[in-house]
């Protein structure tokens, strides 16, 4: 039996599912998971010792690679100061300051230690700034696992939401709206119906958790319109496109200025870092100086934030995006040739530095066609993949990640694999 499978049925006796999040369980594409020994630049190694090139990157947040020395100097020197002490440190003020120089809707910003948090507390933000409890969101975006956002679409445009997880009370369901994602028309039908109701929108600008689904400028600067006359708080859920898409997000990309924008993974490299900031007169309503209450034992904890720091100095060089950018595009265009070249319907693109690859004959626009991909032939082609020594996600609803150590040979090798892959599904 390999290891990784021993320690698998060893971890189901005392973790459920014998993960700490459910993804990890490979149980969409079924198989063994793979428990990680170590990892360094592009690459991890299973408990069996098998080498994959990884596309996961902790779910986004290694864009420098795996164990970039000097991300682990500084913490290793951080971690001699003290590893916690829940009282203020400079560390917190240098991040806020460059996360609110790099994104200048971020006015000011607040420290979590999760994206779950991040959005949770946005949201009850946003309820508590304008004193009402409705909440939109949209099909297929995901923005952690707090109540209100456990909501699935239910069968009308403006009917409420049904939970998508037991234990969410309906009650709780009742005050989020879910529209399909990227539709204008749904937008304005709800602001005309429920606009003086509606607290807040929560989106991710581009979609990462039903593969990569990215609307147009345009459908963003609707959205922004109609929450102004609304007076609607816009929250943009840039957990995983903040620093991945470009430098600035997709905000910036779009010329786009949220209200809220709640930010995760990058910001903290690797390390538990979540944010949420945005106009200052909306911040001004947290405590200690408002009435909405939010805190934390381990907020802006200086390990973390040192890890965070040192990646977003590293990754506002000049040229990092356009090397990054390159290679993304490099990956989704070869994809794309292989299964052409294969008779595989198949296809693929990249934004910034995340990609979709998608089973599907034209690139999804929303939930209902990413839902229609070939789940068969993705898991196929995933499990020849891992074979090949290529770790990607293991769901056809994800995207996947490049890190700035992924150089042209690794890309050019993953492409080469995703050919043999591709001629065996
Ligand atoms: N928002 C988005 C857009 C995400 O992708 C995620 C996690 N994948 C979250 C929020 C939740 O972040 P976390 O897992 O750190 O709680």
């Amino acid at each position: 039996m390999s290891r990784n499978q021993q320690l698998f049925d060893r971890a189901q006796l005392t973790i459920p599912g014998g993960v700490n999040s459910p993804v990890r369980a490979f149980k969409s594409v079924g198989g063994t998971p793979r428990f990680i020994d170590r990892a360094d630049g592009p690459y991890m190694w299973d408990a069996d010792g098998k080498q994959y090139i990884d596309y996961i990157q902790s779910w986004g947040p290694m864009i420098l690679g795996h164990g970039d020395k000097d991300v682990i100097e500084a913490v290793q020197k951080a971690a001699t100061r003290g590893f916690s002490f829940g009282a203020p440190t400079e560390g917190e003020i240098e991040l806020a300051e460059l996360i609110c120089e790099l994104i200048p809707s971020i006015e000011q910003v607040r420290l979590v230690s999760s994206g779950t948090e991040a959005t949770m507390s946005a949201i009850r933000l946003a309820r508590g700034f304008t004193g009402r409890s409705l909440l939109v969101k949209f099909e297929g975006c995901y923005h952690g696992h707090s109540d209100s956002l456990l909501v699935k679409a239910g069968s009308g445009l403006l009917t409420f939401g049904q939970t998508s997880s037991a234990g969410v009370p309906e009650d709780i369901a009742k005050h989020t709206l879910v529209l399909p994602f990227n539709d204008i028309e749904a937008l304005e039908t709800v602001f005309a119906e429920k606009g003086n109701e509606i607290a807040a929108v929560i989106i991710e600008p581009f979609a990462g958790n039903m593969n990569l689904i990215a609307p147009g400028q345009a459908y963003h600067q609707r959205l922004r319109e109609l929450c102004t006359n609304a007076g609607s708080v816009l929250i943009f859920d840039e957990v995983m496109t903040g620093f991945r898409v470009g430098l600035t997000g997709v905000q910036g990309r779009y010329g786009i200025t949220p209200d809220l924008t709640t930010l995760g993974k990058v910001i903290g490299g690797g390390m538990p870092v979540g944010a949420f900031g945005g106009r200052k007169d909306i911040m001004a309503h947290i405590a200690p100086l408002g009435g909405v209450y939010q805190a934390g034992t381990l907020s802006g904890n200086p390990l973390a934030v040192t890890a965070g720091l040192v990646t977003l100095n590293k990754i506002r060089q000049p040229g990092f995006y356009d090397t990054l950018t390159a290679r993304a595009a490099r990956l989704a265009a070869g994809f794309q040739a292989e299964a052409v070249k294969a008779g595989v319907p198949c296809t693929a693109q990249s934004m910034g530095s995340m990609f979709g690859v998608y089973f599907t004959p034209t690139i999804p626009q929303n939930f209902a066609e990413v839902t229609k991909s070939d789940i068969a032939r993705f898991n196929a082609f995933f499990h020849a993949m891992l074979d090949e020594g290529v770790y990607l996600a293991p769901s056809a609803y994800e995207a996947g990640f490049v890190s700035i150590v992924h150089d042209d040979a690794i890309i050019d090798e993953t492409i080469a694999a995703a050919g043999r892959a591709f001629s065996k599904v």
